[in-house]
């Protein structure tokens, strides 16, 4: 049996997070969710009192960190950090973390030797295009900035429960998605040989199948000798 390294990519609220979850369920893979890596790192660096531009201190962190994910909980040294990471601080707190290379560079051989042998569904910016660039299927999900808004204020992993305005929403995602495309490290951009899939009009099981079906197809290529 063939052991897939899948990558998932694309800016916040396309619905990576649900699809890597299925998809990681239904094929019996490990789900790696890179961007709650980041995530942790920047909580723990605000915890421990570091300013967020504090390179060195902040690569040094991301490199003995233990990082969990089990069941969907996140834990990073212990603490179960699930659901602190999921605030609009955080959000803006990662994504400046993210812009550090010293921190990618840690993060990035950590997430490959995670994914080393195969057997994973990873999701994030910059994998089909670093962390993994020989992946067996890459996907580029990508939804109007409208419906990545609308979901995201569906969340309620997401908003804890609290009411949140898309407007609001909308413009701290584009101001995201500007760090993320414009930082000068791993930028987050679509992979050449990565099937791109809007799914502004799809729920998230029309999605699911139209991934799983590229698997299929992937596996079938593969065990074929293609
Ligand atoms: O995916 P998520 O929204 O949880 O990611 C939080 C932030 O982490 C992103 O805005 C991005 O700046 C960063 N990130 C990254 N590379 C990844 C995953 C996430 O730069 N592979």
């Amino acid at each position: 049996m063939t052991r897939l390294i899948i990558a998932i990519d694309g800016p916040s609220g396309a619905g990576k997070g649900t699809l890597a979850r299925r998809l990681a369920q239904a094929l019996g893979c490990r789900h790696v969710d890179t961007g709650a890596m980041y995530r942790a790192v920047a909580w723990k660096a605000l915890q421990e009192g570091l300013t967020l531009d504090n390179e060195p201190a902040l690569a040094l962190l991301a490199d003995r960190a233990v990082f969990g994910q089990e069941a969907g909980n996140i834990t990073i040294d212990g603490h179960d950090v699930s659901r602190a990471i999921r605030t609009p601080e955080m959000d803006q707190s990662a994504a400046r973390v993210a812009r550090l290379a010293a921190v990618r560079a840690v993060l990035v051989a950590r997430q490959r030797a995670m994914g080393q042998g195969g057997g994973v569904v990873m999701e994030g910016r910059d994998i089909g295009t670093v962390v993994f660039p020989g992946a067996d299927v890459k996907v580029y999900l990508d939804a109007s900035a409208e419906e990545r808004a609308r979901r995201r204020a569906a969340d309620d992993a997401h908003t804890g429960g609290r009411q949140a305005g898309v407007d609001r929403l909308r413009s701290q995602m584009a101001a995201r998605d500007e760090s993320d495309t414009t930082r000068a490290v791993a930028p987050l951009q679509m992979a050449a040989d990565a099937v791109y899939l809007d799914t502004t009009r799809l729920d998230a099981e029309q999605v699911f199948e139209r991934v799983l079906r590229l698997v299929e197809e992937r596996k079938r290529a593969s065990s074929s000798g293609d």
